[in-house]
């Protein structure tokens, strides 16, 4: 095997990164998890029953679908893997069925999740609802307020929805108080963790379920071109749907990998998510890794027009991915992102996620840098509905900067 294709050790590490770096009281049902889901993922039944709910219920395989204006402008041969076509509008439910179900093989009758945007909690709470598991998300009070829409989903579906006042009132207040509520009831409770980040083995779980992305795309892409991508490129918050769709490819040394980070406003501290451009390693939530924190270790504060990209870690193997050269990172702003939702929309008729946005970003401020050969796959993270509250208070902020541009 490939020396690029990264597995944790039996501890979770990722190189030097990675790691279970958790309260004794974890470590127990950490293991539990460990231990379940590897016996799961060798066992037929299991993977046949995931299948069946990814094909019936998420409605996969996503498109891999040629954006022939968009690479008409950009200059190379543009696909989008439609993620955004997944049940409830995002991948986050790639993972959060599987984490359900391997909920259900250890018999816990209750599921409890955190999320920024919304997006992971209205997953989870889907997938709950349909197996009938009691579930409650834990929600900072200011993500409850910017995505009030997500939250009103959530509580139609059933789900308790908390609201978390500590710190920023952001989602890594959400995470700290999922985790406490886990140690209390860990008996009966799985924790559905919503990103490839968090201790061992949530990132080896949550990557291993989101690779379906880039094992469809690696099988469409064989049929649409008969031969490889040159470019991979998607936008990293925790990092799950860039590792889903890396992971497949990591041995295919030709192909490049580019993970687009949340610039915010520009790299000034407090003002972005870029972790690769900002941060340095340390210890967050169970794991290390590049994190954007002072030099007394504080976790600085965090800024991105899109919820979902707005935490200050990231995946321990993104870390050591870039570390051994197999992937790239940049950023794009806030900005930026905005604009490529407009461009998508009117090129394409596809309204993207803010988040997804930072990727294909990315790809249209390289135009004229594509060769004709170039194949280049973006990741269409999630759909844009969720946004368009955030995109007009954007636009209504700076609109006086708009028009000078
Ligand atoms: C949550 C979310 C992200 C960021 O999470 P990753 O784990 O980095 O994938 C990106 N896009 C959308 C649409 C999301 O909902």
């Amino acid at each position: 095997m490939s020396k690029y294709v990264t597995e944790p050790d039996a501890r979770g590490h990722f190189g030097p990164y990675g790691g279970m770096y958790v309260p004794e009281t974890l470590m127990f049902p950490l293991q539990e998890l460990a231990d379940v889901y590897k016996s799961a993922s060798r066992d037929p039944t299991f993977k046949r029953e995931l299948n069946h709910y990814l094909k019936e219920y998420v409605g996969r395989p996503t498109p891999l679908y040629h954006a022939k204006r968009l690479s008409h402008e950009v200059g190379g041969k543009v696909y989008l893997k439609r993620e955004d076509l997944c049940h409830t509008g995002a991948h986050k439910i790639n993972n959060c069925m599987g984490q359900v179900l391997l909920a259900k093989r250890m018999e816990k009758r209750r599921v409890i999740a955190e999320t920024g945007a919304g997006q992971h909690g209205v997953a989870t709470a889907t997938v709950a609802a349909m197996f009938g598991i009691e579930c409650v998300v834990y929600m900072g009070k200011v993500d409850m307020e910017r995505q009030a829409l997500n939250v009103f989903r959530m509580e139609s579906l059933g789900t308790k929805v908390v609201p978390v006042t500590a710190g920023q009132q952001t989602l890594k207040e959400a995470i700290s108080e999922a985790m406490r509520d886990w140690v209390t009831h860990v008996q009966k409770t799985h924790y559905v963790l919503g990103s490839a980040l968090g201790a061992h083995p949530y990132p080896l779980i949550v990557r291993n379920f989101q690779s379906i992305i880039g094992h469809e795309t690696r099988k469409q892409i064989l049929r649409l071109e008969n031969r490889l991508p040159t470019h991979l490129v998607a936008c990293v918050g925790g990092g799950s749907n860039a590792i889903g769709l890396f992971h497949p490819f990591l041995s295919d040394r030709k192909v490049k990998m580019i993970g687009v980070e949340a610039g915010g406003k520009g790299i000034q501290k407090g003002q972005h998510a870029a972790r690769f451009a900002g941060g340095r390693v340390g210890i967050l939530q169970g794991t290390k890794t590049f994190i954007l924190q002072d030099r007394e270790g504080q976790i600085e504060e965090t800024h991105s027009v899109s919820a979902g990209l707005d935490y200050a870690a990231v995946s321990p193997e993104h870390s050591l991915l870039r570390d051994m050269g197999r992937t790239q990172y940049t950023y794009v702003t806030d900005r930026d992102a905005i604009h490529a939702c407009d461009a998508l929309g009117q090129w394409e008729g596809i309204l993207p996620a803010l988040e997804s946005a930072h990727a294909i970003a990315y790809v249209i401020k390289q135009s004229g840098m594509w060769g004709k050969k170039d194949i280049i796959i973006i990741n269409v993270s999630g759909r844009g509905d969720k946004d368009v509250q955030q995109i007009v208070g954007w636009k209504k902020k700076n609109r006086k900067q708009e028009k000078r541009i």
